[in-house]
């Protein structure tokens, strides 16, 4: 470990295709920066950084994608030149199915990490409507490829018994939003990469998500689980924003509110 500074960019991957409702996802990363930089409100983080002033946070855009399982082969390359630069990335999305090449990536650089994924769902199928990258089946890829020290789950209340099996399977460590608490978090130790699907939240909260999934989490709620974790955050995703759906950009706003968050919470981090 050294005392280096940690320094941040976003990517954005506008990538819709393995949605298995609705379309829209791909609209998402414009629409988040826009939030970001809204003049409604400012770009201070809740840990005391200015996102405005910060020298160490960087964009680089959207990345150009071809259709078709080539995607995936696109996004993991892209995440991996972004790696290399030394950065930590903050993925905006585009649907979950984005999340098994970005950890291919990662993994690639990092042997061992935690990864922490809120959702309103497992994601766990070995296949969807026929499509093993379907948004439904990402951290089964990612499981059974053994990217991942451990797959801890939060928010989750949509659990098939086929998933129930595919939890028990990959040995996945599983908090139901009933249960939701912050101290899993905190005991968490090493490195961790967030993956944060906003269909964890309530719908009240981000109606501009493709799968309205009732009784989730607040915004508070996950806040303070973005705040809590102790270990070095090395990557995060925030995907399942869906443009199309949003209400006066409500959903947006919510992401960049996040976004701002964890951010911060990786700008806070000393150790490389
Ligand atoms: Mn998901
Ligand atoms: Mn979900």
């Amino acid at each position: 470990m050294t005392s280096e500074k940690v320094s941040v960019t976003l990517l954005g991957i506008p990538f819709d295709e393995s949605s298995s409702f609705l379309r829209g996802a791909a609209q998402a990363p414009p629409k988040i920066r826009e939030a970001l930089y809204s003049p409604s409100t400012n770009l201070s983080t809740e840990s005391g950084y200015d996102l405005g002033a910060e020298t160490r946070l960087r964009d680089l855009g959207d990345l150009s994608l071809p259709t078709g399982t080539a995607a995936f082969v696109a996004i993991e390359q892209g995440v991996s030149e972004l790696l290399e630069s030394g950065d930590r990335m903050v993925a905006l999305g585009g649907d979950h199915a984005v999340t098994y090449p970005i950890i291919r990536a990662i993994a690639k650089q990092c042997d061992r990490f935690t990864v922490l994924h809120l959702d309103a769902h497992p994601d766990l199928y070995d296949e969807f409507d026929g499509n093993r990258l379907s948004h439904a089946c990402p951290f089964a890829r990612i499981m059974e490829e053994g990217l991942v020290h451990r797959l801890v789950q939060m928010g989750i209340r949509t659990t098939t018994p086929h998933q129930k099996d595919q939890v028990e399977r990959f040995g996945v460590e599983v908090v139901t939003a009933a249960q939701w608490t912050d101290s899993v978090v905190t005991e968490l130790d090493g490195p961790v990469y967030l993956s944060l699907d906003l269909d964890v939240l309530d719908p009240s909260f981000v109606p501009g998500v493709s799968h309205h999934e009732p009784g989730g989490v607040s915004v508070r709620d996950v806040l303070g689980v973005i705040q809590s974790i102790n270990g070095p955050l090395i990557g995060a995703d925030i995907v399942e924003y869906n443009p199309v759906r949003d209400v006066n950009d409500v959903t947006a706003m919510v992401a960049a509110k996040c976004l701002k968050e964890v951010v911060g919470r990786m700008l806070s981090s000393t150790d490389k």
